[in-house]
């Protein structure tokens, strides 16, 4: 990088935005300044489209064969491993999360370019029978092409990994937007790529706010997929400004996840993990486990045990070896839940604990004490929103039908688990929940070898796994007869 404000990357070059405008990130932890960066404009974003289309349509990158497009993104891996504490330390200053949690980040970032780096040449295609043998059919898969990817704050350069590394196995170009909160992971990993000797124009990236960075994502007519991360609002639209153009759109959104915990669990771990569920990270995780679902006999001991336990949660900053979660990102974030929790004691809810700002010792910083809201509802609006903080809700059931109907009693459906020691409670209603990812006596892993994504309004498509690479290709059928003669169809009339 050439210049602490060119952090723009397009075509291949650093440079500031044509503006000069900048913008400075801070810690929400306590208020530091942790970097000043370049604020695109509109035409910033469409001159690194043009970048992506013209290095897409020269073929630099889609023609080379797979195996070395793979063996880049295991360079790429290598590289994230030797300066993984430097990206921890930016993802931590810029999110607040502690240091810990973002080097797991960095664990998760490596393994899924590392995967996508060993599956690049995995399935060159096939031969399928025509019926004929004179003929060769067979489907190939070619790059989408142009690939507009917008992440979102909470996990920043994970979920730009998910995008990043697939679409890079399969040829395309893109342009990457992260959130105008959080962008220095992204800029450090195309400062990797770039070293790394990726051609010009197939990777760029564009900082800056929604509307003006991000929508020409979504809507030119340049852009072949857009992949997005982030909120259901934004979400419907992006698909929105997608759909006159019939563009490919891949979407991974919200959750409102069910934690299912039935009388026959082991109580510690499940009480331990219903926690974890909810309050890592402070609950700015997709998947959080904010729906505790609870079987009525056991609930007042669970949710008595449960609240002990997060009563002793330490909030503080990301380099502070004490704490054991950090802030939420912003002020304006912080007031969404102090609503967000109103409205549902207003609706009902009982605060068990929480509900309140960190204390003095945080004046600075956006912290939201780890809360949980008892007897809830299921139609109480704290159940049902995404509230994207450290808030639990608690629902009891008797049956089982009961708990997989209330499990299933949301607009989402991203992941949940079941806690059960019988194996076959668990399969059941593990079958029976519509949400992209089940845990059974666990909560959160996950591994790049297995698809992550929504059902229902949590998204469109899927993100790893081998699904996660086809997101980023499309399928074409080759039919080549070999002996080529008159058809007859239509007959010959002079
Ligand atoms: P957000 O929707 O506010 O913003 C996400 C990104 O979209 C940001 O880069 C933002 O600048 C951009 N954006 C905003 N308006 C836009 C527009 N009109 N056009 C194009 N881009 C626009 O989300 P957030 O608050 O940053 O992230 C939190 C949300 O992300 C939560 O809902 C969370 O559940 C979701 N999320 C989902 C997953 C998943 O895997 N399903 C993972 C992480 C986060």
């Amino acid at each position: 990088m050439t210049d602490s404000v060119a952090t723009l990357y397009i075509d291949g070059a650093w440079v500031p935005s044509s503006t000069g405008d900048t913008r400075s990130i801070i810690c929400p932890a306590d208020g530091t300044d942790v970097g000043v960066v370049s604020e695109a404009s509109t035409a910033d974003t469409e001159s690194a489209i043009a970048a992506a289309r013209r290095a897409f349509d020269s073929r630099v990158w889609a023609d080379r064969p797979a195996g070395e497009r793979g063996d880049f993104l295991l360079d790429v891996a290598e590289q994230l491993r030797r300066r993984k504490d430097e990206f921890a330390r930016a993802e931590a200053l810029d999110t607040g999360k502690r240091l810990v949690e973002a080097e797991g980040d960095m664990d998760d970032i490596i393994a899924c370019f590392r995967f996508f780096g060993k599956i690049a040449d995995h399935d060159p295609g096939r031969l399928v029978d025509a019926g004929d043998n004179s003929v060769i059919s067979r489907v190939v898969y070619e790059p989408i092409g142009v690939c507009g990817m917008i992440t979102p704050w909470n996990f920043p350069l994970l979920q730009a990994s998910w995008k990043i590394a697939p679409a890079l196995a399969a040829g395309n170009s893109f342009v990457i937007k992260p959130a105008e909160l959080t962008p220095h992971t992204t800029i450090l990993i195309l400062d990797v790529i770039d070293k790394l000797g990726l051609p010009a124009g197939v990777a760029n990236l564009v900082l800056g706010d929604g509307g003006t960075v991000g929508a020409p994502l979504s809507s030119h007519p340049d852009i072949d997929l857009v992949s997005f991360t982030g909120g259901l609002v934004t979400g419907r639209k992006i698909a929105e400004a997608a759909a006159p153009g019939i563009k490919k759109v891949a979407l991974e959104l919200g959750g409102k996840n069910p934690n299912v915990v039935f009388a026959d669990a082991d109580f510690d771990a499940a009480v331990d993990n219903a926690l974890n569920a909810g309050f890592v990270d402070s609950g700015l995780v997709c998947s959080a486990g904010t729906r505790l679902i609870v079987q009525d006999t056991i609930a007042e001991k669970f949710v008595d045990a449960l609240v002990r336990r997060a009563e002793g949660i330490v909030m503080g900053g990301p380099l502070d070896e004490n704490a054991e979660t950090g802030p939420l990102i912003s002020e304006a974030h912080r007031d969404k839940v102090t609503d967000y929790v109103k409205r549902g004691v207003d609706a009902g809810a009982r605060l068990r604990t929480g509900g309140h700002w960190g204390g003095p010792e945080h004046e600075k910083g956006y912290f939201y004490a780890p809360t949980i809201l008892d007897q809830c509802t299921k139609d109480n609006p704290a159940v049902i929103e995404e509230g994207f903080g450290p808030v639990i809700t608690v629902e009891t059931f008797s049956t089982e039908e009961e708990a997989v109907e209330i499990a299933n009693h949301t607009e989402y459906g991203l992941a949940g688990a079941v806690w059960s020691s019988d194996a076959g409670t668990a399969n059941r209603v593990s079958r029976r929940l519509r949400h992209g990812t089940i845990w059974i006596n666990d909560y959160h892993p996950y591994v790049p070898q297995a698809e992550w994504g929504g059902f229902k309004m949590s998204g469109v498509g899927r993100e790893l796994g081998l699904s996660g690479l086809d997101e980023y290709r499309e399928a074409k059928h080759i039919y080549q007869n070999t002996e080529p003669a008159v058809s007859g169809w239509f007959p010959v009339k002079d």
